[in-house]
């Protein structure tokens, strides 16, 4: 892990971000600057910088990211009115934190 991660080190529970949800392979907690009345943050406790490194031996690394999401979503009740799945990938896609990480936003009235 580079030792400049933030990512990495809420992991490692060097800071006191609250998990809304952990096991051996996930991190669930919230955006600090949330985009919507719901906006969590999935992160990979492995580092993998972005969208770009993923390889075939993460394959179910992903698939398990986005059923995590589906269940995050149902647990914040906003599986039935809908939600964003979000990864931005680079500068150029508004990445700022080189960590794999997948956006779960929502909450809107709508
Ligand atoms: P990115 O733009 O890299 O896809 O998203 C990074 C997200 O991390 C941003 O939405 C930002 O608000 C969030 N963030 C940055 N620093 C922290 C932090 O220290 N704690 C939490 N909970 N979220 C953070
Ligand atoms: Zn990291």
């Amino acid at each position: 892990m580079p030792d400049d991660c933030l990512f990495c080190k809420i992991v490692n529970k060097e800071t006191d971000t609250r998990f809304l949800y952990e096991d051996d392979t996930y991190v669930v907690f919230k955006d600090i600057r949330p985009a919507a009345p719901v906006h969590l943050l999935l992160v990979p406790k492995t580092h993998i910088r972005s969208v770009n490194d993923l390889t075939p031996s993460h394959q179910s690394l992903v698939g398990g990211l986005f059923q995590l999401a589906a269940k995050m979503a149902k647990e914040q009740g906003v599986d039935q009115s809908g939600y964003k799945l979000l990864f931005n990938v680079e500068k150029g896609g508004g990445q700022v934190i080189f960590h794999l990480h997948l956006h779960l936003i929502g909450g809107w009235q709508r």
